[in-house]
């Protein structure tokens, strides 16, 4: 049923996109049709539908559930190896782990070997034929940094991976060796190689989120002496171990280049790193990472490293499904949205009365399933949940992403990504979300930043180990002019701390107002450098992968939080009780 085209041909890429867009809700309506004749008879679906493929049913009689709920289904295929037709009549071939960093939690997401092919490969077709309107590509190449961590076999005898991993391990012959090496500090470092080798000829740089591309650009300025003394003789260090590497490296890394190597000392021996990536690779048009949702936090760094190169968020994409793609990829990285391609899965929405809280949509709530809405039916201003049905064996499934239609491209929608449903902080009654929190962080730093310091990433927890408990910020600052250790102004930071109360909502201000508060002055810890590269490899080493990781926004391991902790280079807490009027 999937059209496929190649990304070169315009013409048949313009001419799919408009009909695709044109018949959103007709395609909409086949792939559920799809999803439920192939799948009615398993023991999932027979539970609601009793053997019957009837869309009216479907919405009738099918719950809306979290991973939580079907759990239960995807641990007796991967632990017990019991068959995939308890959820899917197609054949599981594989378990995306999703980062869920962002959620405090690990999923396990069931892929088929019939969906692997045509779905995914349309959508980057997509992406591929958007890229291709960016000016200046055609002559050049794309540094694009990829990490995969090794597969883990579940005791049910499925593979374990990422979705990036899946795809690479399956397609090798699309991808170079290097990319394929399981050793993420031997990969990067090759990778960074090779783009350093070939600087002159790169006209691109990205990744997969924003979070990794500050990650690299930290490896890089701990390595890259190594790396120019590498490029200066010839020879690549001993420590790159892994055979794909030295393959991959030896084929462009085969002389002495002085003159290369002195060209980038003199770059990265400049007390500023500012416009470091533009320096480096001076034909880089564009980069490309996801900066939208929580990775907004990332765009001033991004900004600042780059020398305000643009910045390319090319899709919304999950384990579970490839959503929609940015149809306008050199837009202002606070604009973007994602046109939803409508024969990727079906997409229903939940709509979100007070987008300020958007964990009011239950799901246990019996009135919840005669709001929810078709692709065909969202309206433009308002917020919904993403819920998702897919022929690998997910059915109504809550992506638990909050999204806000912002318009069309021809019938089709387009989203903006407005933060995970989960509440971040609370320690009372309050309910701050990632996009409150993340709104009052971005307030605040307008004291701090006439000082030349932006913040390279930050976390929080609710601190309830003292009474009343309170917000506590980690904040990693970074310096424009310097790589020194920031000095920080008492004043100005304890500015800060009430300038980030004072921009959260009235329920965190009146309870904070009350004659017995119940919650104290919110504490901001400023971190030393690094911190969260280590807080990021601590999550790694766990099992998440360097390509989706997000910083969690809020910390629930105590291990992580011990971390942080550790590495706590000034405290400072509100000194005023913010206004409510305000
Ligand atoms: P994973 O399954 O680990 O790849 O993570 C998928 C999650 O990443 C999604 O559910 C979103 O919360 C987040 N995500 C993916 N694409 C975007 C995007 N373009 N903007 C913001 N967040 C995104």
């Amino acid at each position: 049923m999937l059209p496929t085209f190649d990304p070169r041909d315009t013409e048949a890429g313009s001419r799919i996109l408009e009909d695709i867009t044109s018949n959103a809700g007709h395609i909409q309506e086949q792939v559920l049709e799809e999803i439920l004749t192939k799948n009615a008879s398993t023991d999932y679906l027979k539970s609601f539908l009793n053997g019957h493929s009837d869309k009216g049913l479907f919405k009738n009689k099918v719950p809306v559930v979290d991973y939580e709920d079907i759990k239960i289904y995807i641990d007796r295929i991967a632990l017990d190896g019991e068959p995939s037709r308890i959820l899917t009549n197609e054949s599981i071939t594989e378990l995306m782990i999703s980062s869920g960093t962002s959620g405090g939690k690990q999923k396990w997401i069931p892929k088929t070997a019939e969906e692997g092919e045509p779905g995914p490969s349309f959508f980057v077709s997509l992406l591929l034929f958007e890229l291709r309107c960016l000016h200046g590509l055609n002559d050049g190449k794309a540094l694009f940094f990829v990490l995969i961590n090794p597969d883990i076999h579940t005791p049910g005898g499925l593979v374990l991976r990422t979705t990036t991993a899946s795809e690479i391990k399956n397609r090798k012959d699309r991808y170079p060796e290097v990319i394929l090496c399981e050793d993420t500090n031997q990969s990067l470092y090759s990778q960074l190689l090779c783009g350093l080798v070939q600087r002159d000829a790169i006209v691109s740089i990205g990744t997969f989120f924003a979070s990794g591309l500050q990650r690299i650009i930290k490896f890089f300025e701990e390595h890259w002496q190594e790396m120019s003394s590498n490029i200066r003789t010839g020879q690549m260090s001993d420590w790159i171990t892994d055979p794909k590497c030295k393959r991959t490296v030896s084929l462009i890394l085969s002389k002495q280049m002085p003159d290369l190597a002195d060209s980038i000392d003199l770059v990265c021996q400049e007390k500023s790193w500012e416009g470091i990536i533009k320096k480096i690779w001076p034909r880089t048009k564009y980069v490309q990472a996801i900066i939208t949702g929580s990775m907004a936090q990332y765009i001033p760094a991004l900004e600042f490293y780059t020398g305000r190169l643009p910045v390319v968020s090319p899709a919304y994409v999950s384990s579970e499904a490839c959503f929609g793609v940015n149809f306008k990829p050199l837009c202002n990285p606070y604009d973007v949205s994602y046109t939803f391609i409508p024969n990727m899965a079906y997409y229903e929405f939940i709509p979100i009365g007070n987008h300020q809280d958007p964990n009011c949509t239950n799901s246990k709530d019996a009135h919840l399933k005669d709001h929810i809405v078709d692709l065909a039916n969202v309206k433009i201003g308002q917020h919904y949940e993403l819920l998702v049905t897919t022929c690998t064996g997910l059915y109504r499934y809550r992506m638990g992403d909050i999204l806000l239609v912002t318009g069309f491209h021809n019938i089709t929608p387009q989203f903006k990504f407005v933060q995970r449903r989960n509440v971040v902080l609370s320690i009372d009654t309050d309910k701050t979300t990632e996009q409150d929190l993340q709104n009052a962080v971005t307030i605040a730093m307008h004291i701090l930043e006439p000082l030349g310091f932006f913040l390279l990433d930050y976390s929080s927890y609710a601190d309830t180990s003292s009474i009343p408990g309170h917000y506590v910020l980690f904040w990693e600052l970074q310096l424009r002019s310097n790589n020194d250790i920031p000095e920080l102004d008492q004043v100005k930071m304890e500015k800060c701390c009430s300038l980030v109360e004072q921009s959260l909502d009235q329920k965190y201000k009146l309870l904070r107002n009350q004659s017995i508060s119940t919650i104290g002055p919110l504490e901001i810890r400023v971190v030393k450098q690094g911190t969260f590269n280590v807080l990021m490899d601590f999550y790694v080493s766990r099992g998440t992968s360097l390509n989706q990781y997000k910083t969690p926004k809020n910390i629930k391991s105590e291990k992580a939080i011990e971390i942080l902790d550790s590495r706590v280079v000034g405290k400072f807490y509100s000194r005023e009780v913010p206004n409510q009027d305000s």
